[in-house]
């Protein structure tokens, strides 16, 4: 699910970091492609609407355009902005004595697999979770739950077959309950193909001698908006607590995901991701919000920098990587904001694309040496690299505990990147005078 999207959005922030500064214009068009990118995948066009309008208000502000890292900053406020349209903070279960959940929905979104999913996932926290069978127009969801009860290994009641009175059943299954070791029920009910006025009915008077704390309603992401009318519809009938959402793995477009939470305003708590019964989680939004920007743990990355990188300094070494003059006492302190940064396998692995490399390319003892090489050098051999003769490289490999060819080569390195880098100005000086029409 979202690869559409996911791959859309990416292509979008991949030209917004290729901009070393970014405009408004830039930022305009870039909105405009997420627009149309959210309303392909489904998303509600108001919801799109809202949140292009809320991405716009904050990433036009002056701190984010004049910024080192604008393109960064930009996804960052997208996270935290889908963050938020995901409902924010994970919801947890409003679990109080005796707990009763009513697990509500139409026919194939899932509600009887949720309900067996949901026990096993509150037993693996602790807790004594019982099933209900309520469905009494699917015969054979009674066995259907049954068998999974026995699966996940928590007591089910299984009404009478032929039985038709949900007050009766209801009724019943609570004085199961009380003879029956546990401390959550369960309750699978009734759905059909659509919500219609005598299925609305027998829920209410279920919810009515219940009183259940939670009534979750089970939506099938694939069926895209149809889930959010749904949604909407049994959220006005019986007032929801929370969403189920299942099939998050099939190949949908995602516009469900995320609509549902800003439609309904309730929060989706858990989420199906298999047909496996231990494929069940907790609905964490910021995760997901990371996975449809494709951004490894990018956030993370950006908001470590942030608090590592000083913005004045960063300026002053662009400044200076402009200019090339640019020493190794400069390419010290950069090597020193890295590994403030914390090892340098965490730093890459955050990185989309970059976590396969973990392990296997970089060799942090080499760049300690680097460091313990430039730390050798005399202030004024650090900023003159050209004065560092034989002799000199031979104290220097001495005093680093490293070997001459190390240090040659170091030295051979950091005089190339040096004229890359004058030569890269001098091309950036010929094409601003070429675009000022000076050419
Ligand atoms: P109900 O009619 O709402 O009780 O739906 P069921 O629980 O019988 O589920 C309908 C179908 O959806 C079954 O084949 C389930 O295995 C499948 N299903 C439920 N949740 C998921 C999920 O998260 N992912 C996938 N791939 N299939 C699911």
């Amino acid at each position: 699910m979202f690869s559409r999207l996911s791959d859309k959005l990416q292509d979008v922030f991949k030209d917004l970091r290729g901009h070393g500064r970014i405009s408004e214009k830039n930022i305009t068009d870039a909105l405009r492609d997420v627009r149309m990118a959210l309303l392909d995948a489904d998303v509600h066009f108001q919801v799109a609407k809202d949140f292009i309008a809320r991405v716009k208000d904050k990433a036009m502000g002056e701190e984010v355009l004049r910024s080192v890292t604008p393109g960064q900053q930009i996804v960052k406020i997208f996270h935290d902005e889908l963050t938020t349209l995901l409902g924010g903070d994970a919801a947890p279960l409003n679990l109080t004595k005796p707990a009763r959940i009513l697990v509500v929905g139409l026919n194939g979104a899932g509600k009887t697999t949720s309900s067996a999913k949901l026990a096993r996932l509150l037993k693996s926290q602790g807790r004594a979770p019982q099933l209900i069978a309520c469905d009494l127009h699917r015969p054979a969801a009674i066995a259907q739950l049954a068998t999974l009860a026995e699966q996940v290994g928590v007591p089910v009641y299984q009404p009478q077959a032929g039985e038709t009175d949900v007050l009766k059943v209801g009724r019943e299954a609570v004085a199961w309950c009380d003879q029956t070791p546990g401390d959550v029920q369960i309750y699978d009910t009734a759905g059909r193909q659509d919500l219609d006025e005598p299925l609305i009915e027998e829920l209410r008077r279920l919810k009515e001698f219940l009183q259940p704390q939670e009534i979750l309603i089970v939506c099938d992401a694939a069926t895209g908006q149809q889930a959010v009318n749904v949604a909407e519809k049994f959220h006005a009938a019986l007032g929801l607590t929370g969403i189920i959402l299942t099939k998050l793995d099939g190949d949908a477009r995602g516009g469900a995901a995320l609509s549902l939470r800003e439609v309904t305003k309730q929060p989706i708590k858990f989420a199906g991701v298999g047909e496996k019964i231990e494929q069940f989680e907790q609905f964490y939004p910021d995760r997901l919000a990371g996975r449809i920007l494709g951004m490894g743990d990018v956030v993370s990355l950006v908001e470590k920098a942030a608090e590592v990188i000083n913005e004045d300094d960063a300026r002053r070494m662009e400044e200076k990587l402009r200019k090339a003059s640019f020493d190794l006492e400069d390419f010290l302190q950069q090597f020193r904001m890295l590994k403030r940064m914390g090892p340098l396998q965490n730093v890459l692995g955050m990185l989309p694309g970059m976590a396969n490399l973990k392990g296997s390319s970089i060799d942090e003892g080499q760049l300690k040496r680097v460091e313990a090489i430039i730390l050798s050098m005399t202030p004024q051999e650090r900023t003159r690299p050209d004065i560092l003769n034989a002799r000199r490289r031979q104290r220097v490999a001495r005093g680093s505990g490293t070997t001459v060819t190390e240090v040659n080569n170091l030295i051979l390195r950091f005089t190339q990147m040096r004229k890359m880098m004058k030569n890269m100005g001098q091309m950036k000086k010929l094409m601003a005078q070429a675009r000022k029409g000076g050419m």
